[in-house]
């Protein structure tokens, strides 16, 4: 078996159980295969394994692979047509977005992540159309070009039931529409109405055709309450409990959604899937951002995560979800840069970044995050939302390799204080320029600026040349259909909040 010995000056193997990270000085990862065997002093396992093939050397710092715990497109809505807007008129306005191939759409956002040192993504795959076939086609066409590039994958299909439009039957809002929109609205929902029992289907059929893929595996998406029937979410915790597969839900992204939450249940969104067993610690809830104190408690009581949509809830407009109390419950937050940066792009350093400076309240004694619990939210609870927990996420024997090489004097240049910590410097100054080597399971798979695999020039041309064509007449009637459905969206949430 080849083994490779990754070398750095500074070696973050991951954070103690007080949260302090943990730094191995003039250290090495040996790795065979695509696990890790050994950690210790460079010299020592430089001696130990001669014939090792080494990378990485004298002003590098190593840290455990980045974690994207939520992300659903490629080119982003923006780049595709549609504007930013308050989460609720963001669905019609998405219509206006131009198609794009899954493969080049997948390989597109994949080279961003890659190169700011993301090695695993939570893939939520919001919307396929057409039948299971259809879906399970699209699925392999994602989860292909992760592979092809050399990046891993949690992926789900999000289940979704009803509701598809607004917060109200699909068929109440088609009814209310003027007769000239009602048939092509029909039309665009019906595109999206596969039953819950074939869409838990595709689950199973990807579980089982994945199953051998080192870099890839599945889990489960309910979508949002608003999305699931009783019986969707019935469905959902059954297929959680049988197969132990950990589940992914956006909940109380915005002020309407929890609204929904008490018009439909009369309490909290997250008190009301509770009585269908689904929080416990497989669960992850995306945004939170309008949970109450009791909501938080209860996800760390059961040991269930957050992940925080930092960019995400500014740029649609959600509200700000308080980091600070989840932190201070003990919730393991992960970080996800759901469908686009501040900068419009996938840049994971950039959002950590945001999340380390946008919840710093005022009063010299309010709490706000640290650089190292940023940096972990990246790293080990970003890894405990996929079903890669335990094996990604740190930097020791027996974990997947894993590994961001970073060049530390382009972080620094051309100067920095020696006395400041490794880990402020790293989540404060460090840009994607210097992110120098990327290791997924033992394979490198982005190094100096270059794709060990896809050639990303050739991908944007391919996508720059499509786009460049006409848009399509489909894609004109849903353009068409995304402006004549704004008034109706925005008028059903009159007086809701
Ligand atoms: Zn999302």
């Amino acid at each position: 078996m080849t083994a490779t010995l990754v070398v750095a000056d500074h070696v973050l193997t991951g954070f103690g159980p007080d949260g302090a990270p943990e730094i191995l000085e003039g250290g090495a990862l040996l790795v065979e295969g695509d696990t890790i065997a050994a950690v210790g002093p460079a010299e020592a396992l430089r001696r130990a394994h001669p014939e090792a093939h080494q990378i990485g050397g004298r002003g590098r710092v190593a840290i455990p692979g980045l974690v994207n715990a939520h992300h659903h497109v490629g080119l982003t809505p923006f780049q595709l047509g549609a504007r930013d807007q308050p989460l609720e008129l963001w669905f019609p306005e998405r219509l206006a977005m131009r198609d794009v191939d899954p493969r080049l759409d997948t390989l597109y956002s994949a080279f961003e992540m890659l190169a700011s040192g993301v090695t695993t993504v939570q893939h939520l795959h919001s919307r396929a159309p057409g039948d299971a076939d259809a879906v399970v086609a699209r699925a392999d066409a994602v989860l292909g070009a992760y592979t092809e590039v050399g990046m891993r994958a949690s992926y789900s299909f999000a289940l979704r039931d009803q509701n598809r439009m607004i917060y109200a039957a699909d068929e109440a809002f088609v009814a209310s529409l003027p007769a000239a929109l009602q048939g092509p609205t029909a039309a665009y929902l019906d595109a999206f109405a596969l039953p819950l029992d074939e869409q838990i289907g595709v689950f199973h059929t990807l579980r089982a055709r994945y199953g051998a893929e080192p870099l890839v595996a599945i889990q489960l998406a309910p979508s949002n309450l608003h999305w699931l029937s009783d019986a969707a979410l019935e469905g959902t915790a059954r297929a959680a409990e049988a197969t132990g597969a950990p589940v992914h839900m956006h909940l109380l992204e915005t002020p309407y959604q929890k609204e929904y939450a008490q018009r439909r249940t009369g309490g909290t969104a997250l008190a009301f899937v509770d009585r269908f067993g689904l929080v416990n610690d497989r669960l992850t809830i995306g945004h939170g951002v309008w949970m109450t104190p009791d909501d938080v408690a209860m996800l760390a009581e059961r040991g269930g995560c957050l992940c925080h949509n930092c960019s995400s809830n500014l740029r649609l407009k959600s509200g700000t979800a308080d980091l600070n109390a989840y932190l201070a419950a003990g919730v393991p937050v992960a970080l996800g840069i759901d469908e686009a940066g501040i900068n419009d792009d996938r840049d994971m350093l950039q959002e950590m970044r945001l999340a380390l400076t946008l919840h710093r309240p005022a009063g010299h004694d309010a709490p706000c995050p640290t650089a190292a619990q940023i940096l972990r939210m990246a790293t080990e609870h970003g890894a405990a939302t996929t079903p890669f927990a335990g094996r990604i996420g740190r930097l020791a024997p027996g974990m997947l390799a894993d590994v961001v090489l970073l060049d530390w004097p382009a972080v620094t240049w051309p100067w920095q204080d020696p006395s400041m910590p490794l880990v402020d410097v790293l989540v404060r100054r460090a840009k994607a320029g210097a992110v120098e080597t990327v290791m997924v399971g033992g394979a490198v798979a982005y190094r100096q600026g270059a794709f060990a695999k896809v050639d990303r020039q050739a991908v944007l041309a391919e996508i720059a040349g499509t786009l460049a064509q006409p848009g399509s007449a489909a894609e004109a009637e849903r353009r068409r259909l995304a402006g004549a459905l704004m008034g109706p969206v925005r008028d059903f949430y009159r007086g809701w909040v």
